[in-house]
Order: C-alpha cells, then sequence, then structure tokens
C-alpha cells in the first residue's frame, strides 16, 4: 500500500532504494484483538509468512558453497528444525484460534516464551539459542510485515539501500556511503546537524525527523526518497517512479545551465563583487570547490582526520592532509579549523572528556585543543608546514574571550621556534581569525577583534547557543530557526563590527549555502559566504538576482522584526 512519510530536508535529491532499517520494527505489532470473523484469514497469512521464510532459508542453504555453506548450514538446519516444530507452530495456532492474537502478537508472544526458556538455561550453549529464536521469529514476521508485490521485489532487487534508521551517527554515514548508500531517513535529528552537513558534503539525500519511519517501513520495500518535497514514499506508484525519472531529468538539465556559471563573477544585480568561499571536509569537496570557481576555501574542519580513525593522525598524516588541500587550491586562500572536537562529534581519538553533563558547553573546540597543547602543536606543526605551499588562514573554533586567542597564537610562535630549530622551512606570517559562534564572543566582538585577523560566523552554533537549543533536536525546531530575530541583531552587529575595524568577516554555517537565506545575509551586510561547494553555484545564481543596494536599506525594517515569523514575512515581502 503505497503511504507517504513526511520529514524535514537534511540534504536535497531524490533516490529510489530498498529499505534498510537499523532498528528494525519486528517486534512492533498490532496488539488489538481480531474479530470472529477474521481468525481464518489471518491464520492462513500466519501459515503463509511461515512458508515465506522456510522458502527463504531453503533459498540461502542454495546459494551457499564450501567451507562456509558446511558452517552456515548448522544454522540454517536449526533455524528450520525451529519453524518446523509442532509445539511451536501449534501454540501460534491456538494463540490466534482461541486468544484471537492477530498473527505478529501471536509470533511475538511465542518468541518471548521460549526466550524465557533459553533463558533461564545453565548452559551457556543453550541460552545463545536464544538468538536462533529470535532470528527465526524475526524473519516470519518480517515475511508477514511485508506487504511487497513481486514486481517491486524484482525491481527492488536492483535497487541500492535507503537506511531508516533514528539517527545516524556521522562516522558510520562516511562508512555507509562508502558501501553504496543512497539515501538516509531519520525519525529523528535535524537539519543543522553535523550528520546532515557530511550527507550535504556526500550528496547522499537525507529527510531527519520522519516521525512514524521505523513502525511504517519494513526491510526490503521500496521507497522513494523524495528530499526535494520532505517526503518518503513506500511502496511508490508507476506515477511516483514517472516523477522521480522527470526530477532526474530536470536535475541533469539545471546542473548543465548552472555549470555555465562555474567561472563568472559573484556579482549582485547592482554590481556589487561578493566573494563565495567553500566549507571542505574530504578531498571531492576540493575538487567541486575548484571545479564550481571557489574563491577560496572559507572552512576546513580538521576534526574528520580525528574522526576517521582510532587514535590520534600523526604530524606527518596530518602535514599531507594540510598540503594537499592547499596545493588542491591552486592558490587560493584556505582557512584551516584547528579542532573542533566534543559535544557531537564522536570521540575517535579518546580525547574528549568524559562524565561532562552537558558536553556542547563543556571542553570542546579551542577549550579541548588548549587543555591537550601537545596533540594542538602536533597539529598547529603541520598546518605551518602545509602553509609553505599556498596561502593558508587559521581559524580558531569556540572561542569565548580574547585570551584564548592570545594563548594560541603564543603556541603559533613556539612552534615556530621549533621547526627553525629543526631547520624546517616556514611561512610568512599567518593570520589567525576566530569563529563566532558562542555569545559571549559576538557580544563582546570588539574585544575579539583587537586579537583576530578575521571573523567566521558559525550560525549552526551560535543560533543553538543564542536560543538554548540543541542543533540536533527536532523537538525544538520551532524556537531554533535562523531568523530568530535575537539571532539577526547579533549576526548584524558582528558584521558591522569587522567592517568598523576593517577586518573581513564571512559566515559559514549552513545558512551561508542555503538561498532562502542568501538576500537576508546581504540586507545584513555580508559580503563573504562559505557554504558547501554543492551550493556554490546555487548561491551565486540567487545573488545575480539581488540588489544589494536596495536590501541593504531594508536592514532597519528587518532588525525590528519581533518573532521569527514577523521576519520571514517582511523578507518575503521584501524580496517580493
Ligand atoms: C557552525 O557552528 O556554524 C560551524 C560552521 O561549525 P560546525 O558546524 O562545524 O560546528
Ligand atoms: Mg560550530
Amino acid at each position: 500500500m503505497r503511504q507517504i512519510l513526511a520529514g524535514a530536508t537534511a540534504a536535497k535529491g531524490m533516490a529510489l532504494g530498498r529499505a534498510r532499517l537499523v532498528q528494525p520494527s519486528r517486534y512492533l505489532v498490532d496488539t488489538r484483538p481480531l474479530g470472529e470473523d477474521e481468525v481464518e484469514s489471518e491464520l492462513a497469512r500466519l501459515h503463509h509468512a511461515l512458508d515465506t521464510a522456510r522458502q527463504e532459508l531453503r533459498e540461502l542453504r542454495g546459494r551457499l558453497h564450501g567451507a562456509l555453506a558446511r558452517e552456515v548450514n548448522e544454522f540454517i538446519d536449526a533455524h528450520s528444525l525451529l519453524l518446523d516444530d509442532p509445539e511451536l507452530l501449534r501454540g501460534l495456532d491456538d494463540l490466534v484460534r482461541i486468544g484471537h492474537y492477530r498473527p505478529g502478537a501471536a509470533l511475538k508472544k511465542q518468541r518471548d516464551r521460549l526466550a524465557a526458556v533459553f533463558e533461564a538455561m545453565d548452559d551457556p550453549y543453550l541460552r545463545s539459542r536464544k538468538e536462533d529464536v529470535d532470528q527465526v521469529i524475526g524473519r516470519v514476521i518480517s515475511a508477514l510485515q511485508r506487504q511487497t508485490s513481486r514486481e517491486e521485489r524484482k525491481l527492488a532487487a536492483r535497487v541500492g539501500e535507503i537506511l531508516i534508521a533514528d539517527t545516524i551517527a556521522p562516522a558510520d554515514m562516511a562508512h555507509l556511503a562508502g558501501a553504496g548508500l543512497l539515501g538516509v531517513v531519520a525519525s529523528s535529528g535535524s537539519p543543522y546537524s553535523h550528520s546532515a552537513i557530511l550527507a550535504r558534503s556526500l550528496d547522499l539525500p537525507m529527510l531527519v525527523g520522519v516521525r512514524d519511519a521505523l513502525s511504517t517501513i519494513h526491510d526490503d520495500d521500496l521507497i522513494l526518497l523524495d528530499a526535494e518535497r520532505g517526503e518518503a514514499v513506500v511502496h511508490p506508484t508507476a506515477q511516483d517512479l514517472a516523477h522521480y525519472r522527470a526530477w532526474q531529468r530536470e536535475a541533469a538539465q539545471e546542473g548543465r545551465r548552472l555549470a555555465t556559471l562555474a567561472h563568472a563573477p559573484t556579482r549582485t544585480k547592482d554590481g556589487a563583487d561578493i566573494r563565495l568561499l567553500a566549507n571542505a571536509e574530504m578531498p571531492p569537496d576540493i575538487a567541486m570547490a575548484r571545479a564550481r570557481g571557489a574563491d577560496g576555501v572559507g572552512l576546513y574542519r580538521t576534526e574528520f582526520l580525528f574522526l576517521r580513525q582510532k587514535g590520534l593522525p600523526t604530524e606527518d598524516e596530518q602535514f599531507n592532509a594540510y598540503r594537499d588541500l592547499v596545493l588542491g587550491m591552486g592558490g587560493l586562500p584556505v582557512t584551516i579549523r584547528t579542532l573542533d572536537l566534543g559535544a557531537d562529534k564522536a570521540d575517535a581519538a579518546g580525547l574528549v572528556l568524559r562524565g561532562e553533563d552537558n558536553p556542547a558547553l563543556g571542553v570542546r573546540g579551542v577549550r579541548l585543543s588548549l587543555r591537550y597543547p601537545a596533540v594542538f602543536t602536533t597539529q598547529i606543526r603541520a598546518i605551518l608546514r602545509a602553509a609553505c605551499y599556498g596561502p593558508v588562514r587559521v581559524l580558531v573554533p569556540m572561542v569565548t574571550q580574547p585570551d584564548e586567542l592570545i594563548a594560541v597564537r603564543t603556541l603559533f610562535k613556539l612552534a615556530r621556534q621549533e621547526l627553525k630549530r629543526e631547520n624546517v622551512d616556514l611561512p610568512e606570517k599567518l593570520s589567525l581569525g576566530a569563529m563566532v559562534e558562542v555569545p559571549a564572543a559576538a557580544i563582546n566582538v570588539r574585544a575579539l577583534l583587537e586579537h583576530a585577523d578575521f571573523l567566521a560566523i558559525g550560525t549552526n552554533d551560535l543560533a543553538q547557543y543564542v536560543l538554548a537549543a540543541d542543533r540536533g533536536n527536532d523537538a525544538l525546531d520551532n524556537i531554533y530557526n535562523p531568523l530568530q530575530p535575537a539571532l539577526l541583531r547579533l549576526l548584524s552587529y558582528v558584521i558591522a563590527e569587522g567592517r568598523r575595524a576593517k577586518k573581513p568577516v564571512s559566515l559559514c554555517g549552513e545558512i551561508g549555502g542555503d538561498v532562502h537565506f542568501t538576500a537576508l545575509l546581504l540586507a545584513l551586510g555580508l559580503n563573504e559566504f562559505s557554504m558547501h561547494p554543492s551550493q556554490l553555484l546555487h548561491v551565486r545564481d540567487r545573488l545575480a538576482t539581488l540588489d544589494r543596494t536596495v536590501l541593504r536599506a531594508h536592514a532597519p525594517r528587518l532588525l525590528r522584526a519581533r518573532t521569527h515569523e514577523e521576519a520571514e514575512a517582511l523578507l518575503a515581502q521584501i524580496v517580493g
């Protein structure tokens, strides 16, 4: 049966694939009692599902050969025996016929009963048989829940997988993308989470906040993930598939049109030049940034180097990555952000402090780096060495107060002296900038500007800290809104203060690459945007339609908005 599940788009695009549940909804069953007239048909459905499960096991056996087959066949035999166990089958029949259990509920009841029997056994081998029971009954429940037609199964076998999960960790997503994952449907999460950022970076369509995904979708269901409209279509119809093909054609056409903008200047309608920078994490981002005519890299997130492997990357490993970045940008400036581990970014390196009650308000970003000067110095040395290959700026995350910048500068100075003693080539003086993502840094930005050569506003975090709303929590959607007046006023203030101090200010949060906010940011005086490279041409295209002088004149009105709804309405009015 076709079903539409709505969610919020975290990464645009569409994909057609088979569902793969990370937490299968195997034991989410309907517990309402059966009506007398349903008993026979439901019994038939149950036996049909049992037959399907037996058939699957036979097919599985047929596909295995050699030593592996001998080992696995033992399990298949055990599972087949369980499926034919007279006691189990009689119990199921009785539960449906006499107890008026629905088949799924009857299976679950039998599973719980058998599991309890095995669990009570002393022999560890027999105790472990509980897993077999789980797997066998899970297989029957899957067969029961699967309503896929034969045609749909044939089609599904030819397409890849769409992950259905509650949430997904960035590291898992990177791994699965390499294994051919087509898209993600998450039942919670937010478009501003790091997983969402990564999905955009990997060009994987992703929906978040699809509430009933895990209880409605089953393994192997055919899914049309439509992250353009913000919905997942379960069991799509021929009409849905036609819509998908039309989208594919349009996307290819739009891609060709935008490609003509790749090396066009970035200019507003009234002729103001704007700098478009790229946010980068991985080598393909760098290639895309070049191909789409970025003016440089505005944010290189180095933590991805630390999350990819267990343990810390060595100085040489880091140097190689940074040098490749610098060389890859062919003489354009690159902004390397020092390590921003903590909070939602996993602790692969073993650095994140355990037991913090509020990790987002804890030792993360520069706070963490300054606690581990030896680890930080390794990164600083690698950056200094790479900076001999092209223009590099250094960006410090989670700055709260000037002394943190002063401490980072001192570490850079010491690392230079060390490298000099080792006769290593050194670059000219590097610019040192601060991320403005902590409210204190924004409010006290004048003091920060005395020590920073440039600023990069991180609206993903600034919004979460100004609004006291976790950027990954979809229950706070109505609060976590980039158009919140408090945030707009802070942005306007920081941009104006940067201009007053004659220091560059860029913005590298997700709104920088979202065309919905391009007019707003121009109105607030921003002239350096940093974004995921996939957005560069869209933003360049949008900027060419906007008149900066007119928008600037509207800024005072926008800044008087009292609610985000009011700001949204005003923006719509201004842009027309
Ligand atoms: C931000 O906070 O806006 C930002 C760009 O940094 P990250 O998303 O890596 O925290
Ligand atoms: Mg941040």
